[in-house]
């Protein structure tokens, strides 16, 4: 016979979701009296009258609540506006979730009813709380991550997408959010009545589709991701003043492992991103040979829990923030000596720099391609685009373990996944795992000595045919396809270093300790060899896949993240040997 159900999980939500309903208790468990005493030391009492907010909607949150007394409620707006009670709370219950590590826009408003005390615990007073209070401090940050999933498994927050499921545009949205990990519902006007009204009241046709209705009531019509991304302040986004003694440039795995030891080990951190956290990794279904997770995990999972990581530990993020600049002249050595440009003006003054920019796909040159690309034509597959590929063959470009995993994942949703490879087989180029898997999976067709040499749209003006062309014989095929993926491989994102001194391979990589040539040393008058991950300009480094040499692995950009730490340090104790303290010239004079 169960156990009676805690009495405070009566009114609390089930979860579709297997992993999330076995944490249901951990989810929406009250703190007891021991656990508020611990807290309260890195908080302050607040009090409040009916009717009065803890926080409201899209405005910056303070930081998360403990209710003492009294009871708090929790509302949403619906995407016609309409207020939505989605919760009551009482003595013990925590309001916050992820997002209140950095203080984000709350999507949701908490206002008392009746008379109210609650403590109020600050991203600082949080995170300090999570690095030295290490038994509830863990127990916390589980509740707030889980408590994010929760909110993305029910679809009670974030905005509402609204435009027909097969919506190329919509597609993008989507994928933004979820590798941002970020809630959101998605709403068909051909079967939502409030999502037909909305298209009636404010798309004047089908150029401003997708929808998106924000927490706070504003539509936004037909955005881009980053538009999107910066008008929910999805992600911290902000820049200090006083600089930092490492700017990181790239929120992948290389990127966030640095930020995750750097901050762990007192360095104040900032890591920019273009778009959102977790790079190349995020696109991947399930990474299997990452050290540790034998049934694999997916790359938005690990990446995400890396973001939270290093936010736990204090290190700050700019995303989304594109660097368009690197000023690599040192001035004086003074401490703030790199200037980092970002496309929105600001900029960013750090003692230190780690490229992290990693590696961004290839596009194969192929006419009409750019007319497919979101109308059936991928460079990833995660599940948004498998859920395209039912009932349909789809075909799948390159031999390489990004294309044979997703493959794999394919052959779960697809009719037949049609492999078109131009090398003799799959084994020089994958893992053998994958070659194996791939064999033993029926559904999965390799076309070895082929190419890509067309694609044709349906009847809509959507991806309808797909040709290929065997390279020795020239014969060539046209087959009706649904999706096309391409895993043609990945250039080094360093366009943006092209007028800084950084050293660079006749690929673009960015070349790091002994692969430095004795040139690329002259050019900066250095004499000596640099640390293993530093470039030829001291003070900046490089890891992960934008390093030459690189081995291209989540393991790889991970370690090479935890390794470039300790040379920023001897880096940075060395600057301080030989930097007379700020203002020392000045007396001198
Ligand atoms: C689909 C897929 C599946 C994969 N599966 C596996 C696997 O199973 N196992 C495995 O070991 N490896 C796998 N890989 C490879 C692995 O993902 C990469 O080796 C790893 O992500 C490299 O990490 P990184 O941090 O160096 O670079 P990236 O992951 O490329 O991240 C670089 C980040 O820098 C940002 N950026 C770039 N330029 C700028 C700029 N100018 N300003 C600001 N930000 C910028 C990008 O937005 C990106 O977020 C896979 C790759 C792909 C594409």
């Amino acid at each position: 016979m169960s156990s009676p159900e805690q009495d405070f999980l009566v009114d609390m939500p089930h979860f579709p979701d297997p992993e999330l309903e076995a944490k249901r208790e951990l989810i929406y468990a009250p703190l007891g009296e021991r656990d508020i005493a611990r807290l309260a030391r890195f908080g302050e009492r607040r009090t409040f009258h009916d009717g009065e907010h803890l926080f409201e909607i899209s405005k910056p949150s303070a930081g998360m609540y403990v209710v003492l007394s009294g009871t708090v409620a929790a509302f949403r707006r619906d995407p016609l506006g309409r207020r939505v009670r989605i919760a009551q709370r009482g003595p013990g219950h925590i309001l916050a979730e992820l997002g209140h590590l950095w203080g984000h826009r709350a999507p949701f408003e908490g206002i008392a009813q009746g008379e109210v005390e609650a403590l109020l615990v600050t991203p600082d007073g949080l995170r300090t709380l999570m690095v030295t209070e290490v038994e509830l401090g863990t127990r916390l940050l589980e509740v707030l991550i889980l408590r994010r999933k929760a909110l993305a498994s029910l679809g009670l927050a974030g905005p509402a997408l609204v435009a027909p499921r097969s919506h190329p545009r919509l597609h993008r949205l989507q994928e933004f959010l979820l590798r941002s990990g970020y809630p959101h519902t998605v709403i068909d006007p051909a079967s939502d009545p409030d999502a037909a009204t909305l298209v009636d009241r404010h798309a004047a046709g089908p150029e401003d589709l997708p929808l998106a209705v924000c927490p706070d009531g504003t539509v936004l019509k037909n955005p881009g991701d980053i538009a999107l991304g910066r008008y929910l302040d999805v992600l911290p986004n902000s820049v200090r003043r006083r600089g930092y003694d490492v700017a990181v440039v790239g929120a992948g795995p290389a990127g966030l492992s640095t930020a995750v030891y750097a901050a762990s080990e007192g360095l104040s951190v900032l890591v920019v991103d273009s778009r959102g956290f977790g790079g190349q990794a995020g696109a991947s279904a399930r990474i299997e040979n990452y050290f540790g997770f034998p049934i694999g995990l997916s790359g938005q999972e690990l990446t995400s829990l890396g973001f939270a990581q290093a936010t736990k530990f204090g290190a700050e993020f700019a995303i989304p923030a594109h660097a368009v600049r690197l000023d690599c002249t040192r001035g004086d050595g003074a401490p703030g000596s790199f200037r980092l440009e970002l496309d929105d003006g600001r900029h960013v003054s750090a003692r230190t720099v780690v490229l992290a920019s990693g590696a961004r796909y290839r596009r194969p040159d192929l006419p009409g391609l750019e007319t497919f690309e979101g109308r059936g034509v991928s460079y990833w597959a995660s599940p948004i685009e498998a859920h395209h590929c039912r009932g349909q063959d789809v075909v799948l470009v390159g031999g390489g373990n990004s294309a044979g995993q997703a493959a794999v994942f394919l052959s779960g949703h697809a009719v037949r996944v049609l492999v078109l490879v131009r090398g003799k087989g799959l084994s020089e180029s994958m893992s053998r795992y994958l070659v194996d898997r791939i064999a033993a999976t029926p559904n999965i067709q390799v076309h070895t000595r082929t190419e890509l040499s067309g694609l044709e749209p349906d009847e809509n003006g959507e991806l309808g045919f797909a040709r290929w062309k065997h390279r020795d014989t020239g014969t060539e095929h046209r087959h009706e396809v649904g999706q096309v993926f391409l895993f043609v491989g990945a250039d080094p994102a360093t366009e943006w270093l092209s007028d800084c001194d950084v050293a660079l391979d006749a690929k673009g990589f960015v070349r790091t300790g002994p692969d430095l040539s004795r040139d690329d040393l002259a050019r900066s008058g250095r004499r000596t060899i640099p640390a293993p991950l530093e470039t030829n300009v001291p003070g900046v480094f490089a890891v992960g896949d934008v390093r030459s040499g690189s081995v291209k692995r989540v393991g790889g950009a991970i370690g090479e993240g935890a390794a470039v730490v300790a040379q920023l340090h001897a880096y940075l104790a060395d600057l301080a040997r030989t930097t007379p303290p700020l203002g020392a010239s000045a007396r001198a004079t």
